[in-house]
């Protein structure tokens, strides 16, 4: 046996122990013995250095800066929840929080815990990912009976899955636009792409969750057992347990995409088509349906169709904005290279009913991978301008489909003035794909539409780029909904007060409280939502 590793991990663990008795005195009574055998059986440990803390109170927002007393990264389903019982078994005499932290892209520090303890969710190993290959290859299939699915961690990155189950020829069926996130992260707000429109988001292609609750059970959960707490849980914003490990539905997955984009000058036309695309009688014509706004008054046409080939070059080159906002409608068709004539059949018929302008017509062809990965392309190319870890003041939205004009009426023609420090977001989606038993909220319609206002703040902080300015507008886009009772819902939410909370939730608030009162009683879990305090209480 080498004995030095031994000794440095026991050194680890010491130290621990002694900063742990130092750092939690005022709180935590008989941790010195519970850390040894948090280390002991289930391989994870605490950091307590600064760096850890540093960056444990980091997001992608960039605005909310919280930091913990202690970084747990476990290595073990068994780490999370000694830690957890831990804390619930010391009551409501100690003010300590939990809140896993995935990928950290949240946007206001909702996987952070002040004053609390962070878990680090991408150090959960579980034994590799399990994939189930399942009989039934009928991927349009709402029936779930012997779909093939994956295990996963709730720790693990969706980059990951898709790696992982590429190499047997299948792919989760719902994405988010980028995949540098946790399952966990993204399973806890909605998880929502192109690909929404058929089958729903993310939470609607979970089949089975394991769950560590606030009390530190550890219980397996699915629509037929335990089906309050999974439905709690997706959607839930971390309130009801940590998601340790989830399984996820799979199908057949293509090799190439046909990625497409054309722009509208007119809204009406723009949704319209949008629109039509998603109805059940078009259902399958595309496989990923998304859109953009362009604003931009000086006239001219930044980045939209780089990477892309025009269907008539001199005619593409000759369009100019004119200072006119243009909405463009992105497409995707998946295929396999020897359905290249039927698929090339297939998009030529559905476009040609499309009231686009014609010159506008982009068309390229990229591996699925390419496709799906086509965020991290940009991270990439932003990261290199420094431009990456700026202040995020992003604000995302479900808006009726019997408001959307309103909207696009007032938020594109009078609030937003530009669209080019990042992209505005705007497409269609069927409630019916969305389980109304989850904890997640959305319009009462059966269309709504999310739109995304993805700004960045760039410039100094009370400039058009920056954070002042854009936070302004958001105010005033959130205002105006409010006003004027747009039945406008946040995704992604933000608030600061429990009345704003409750506003949100609706009539779902009472059920999310007694939720909340059964899973997570003394309100441990995710404390950066601010939906919940910790009731202290000494005596
Ligand atoms: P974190 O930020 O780490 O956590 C988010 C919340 O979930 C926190 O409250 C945290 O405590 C909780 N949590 C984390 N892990 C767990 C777990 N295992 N169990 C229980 N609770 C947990 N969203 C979309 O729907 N569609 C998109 O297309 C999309 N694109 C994005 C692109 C970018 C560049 C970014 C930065 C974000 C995007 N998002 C999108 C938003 C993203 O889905 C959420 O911010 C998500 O929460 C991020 O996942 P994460 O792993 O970073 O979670």
């Amino acid at each position: 046996m080498n004995i030095i590793p031994f000794l440095r991990s026991f050194t680890i663990l010491f130290l621990s122990c002694v900063t742990i008795i130092t750092r939690f005195d005022w709180c935590f009574s008989s941790i010195t013995s519970s850390s040894f055998s948090l280390n002991a059986v289930g391989g994870g440990h605490f950091s307590f250095d600064e760096t850890s803390l540093r960056n444990a109170a980091k997001d992608f927002g960039n605005r909310f800066q919280y930091q913990p007393i202690a970084v747990m990264n476990p290595e073990s389903v068994s780490d999370i929840a000694n830690t957890i019982k831990h804390v619930w078994l010391m009551g409501p005499t100690s003010h300590l929080t939990v809140a896993a932290r995935g990928h950290a892209h949240s946007l206001q520090g909702q996987a952070q815990a002040p004053n609390g303890i962070v878990i680090n969710m991408e150090s959960l190993k579980l034994p590799g990912m399990h994939l189930h290959l399942g009989a039934d290859s009928d991927s349009d299939s709402d029936s779930y009976s012997d779909s093939p699915y994956v295990d996963v961690s709730g720790g693990e990155l969706w980059i990951n899955i898709l790696h992982e189950t590429l190499r047997f020829g299948l792919t989760p069926r719902s994405w988010t636009d980028y995949l540098h996130l946790t399952v966990g992260g993204t399973l806890s707000n909605a998880g929502v792409s192109g690909q929404a429109f058929r089958h729903g988001p993310q939470i609607s292609n979970v089949q089975q969750l394991e769950i560590v609750t606030g009390t530190g059970q550890v219980v397996n959960c699915s629509k037929d057992e335990n089906g309050e707490l999974f439905h709690s849980v997706l959607g839930g914003l971390g309130q009801f347990g940590i998601i340790t490990r989830a399984r996820i539905l799979l199908e057949p997955a293509p090799t190439m995409v046909k990625w497409i984009r054309v722009l509208y000058s007119d809204f009406t036309a723009f949704t319209r088509d949008q629109e039509k695309l998603i109805s059940s009688e078009n259902n399958n014509a595309f496989d990923y349906i998304e859109g953009f706004v362009i604003i931009n008054r000086t006239g001219l046409l930044n980045n939209w169709r780089s990477t892309f080939n025009p269907q008539d070059p001199i005619q593409a080159n000759q369009f100019k904005s004119d200072g006119r906002t243009l909405f463009c409608l992105e497409l995707a068709k998946y295929f396999n290279p020897q359905d290249i004539d039927f698929v090339n059949e297939e998009v030529e018929k559905h476009l040609s009913y499309l009231h686009y302008i014609e010159s506008t017509l982009f068309l390229t062809e990229v591996t699925y991978v390419e496709f799906l990965d086509r965020v991290h392309v940009s991270e990439l190319k932003l990261r290199s301008k420094g431009l990456w870890d700026v202040p995020h003041p992003w604000l995302n939205l479900f808006v009726p489909r019997s408001n959307i004009h309103k909207f696009a009426e007032v938020v594109f023609g009078n609030i937003l003035t530009e669209t080019s420090n990042g992209p505005v977001l705007i497409y269609p989606v069927n409630k019916s794909k969305w389980d109304n038993r989850s904890s997640v909220v959305t319009p009462d319609e059966e269309v709504f539409y999310l739109v995304g206002i993805l700004a960045s703040a760039v410039g100094d902080s009370s400039g058009n780029d920056g954070i002042e300015h854009i936070e302004g507008e958001n105010r005033r886009i959130l205002e105006y909904c409010e006003r004027n009772n747009l039945g406008v819902k946040q995704y992604l939410p933000h608030y600061n007060t429990q009345e704003e909370w409750k506003a949100h939730f609706g009539p779902k608030w009472e059920s999310f409280l007694q939720r909340k009162s059964v899973y997570d009683p003394l309100a441990i879990l995710a404390p950066g939502q601010r939906i919940f305090q910790k009731a202290i209480n000494f005596s």
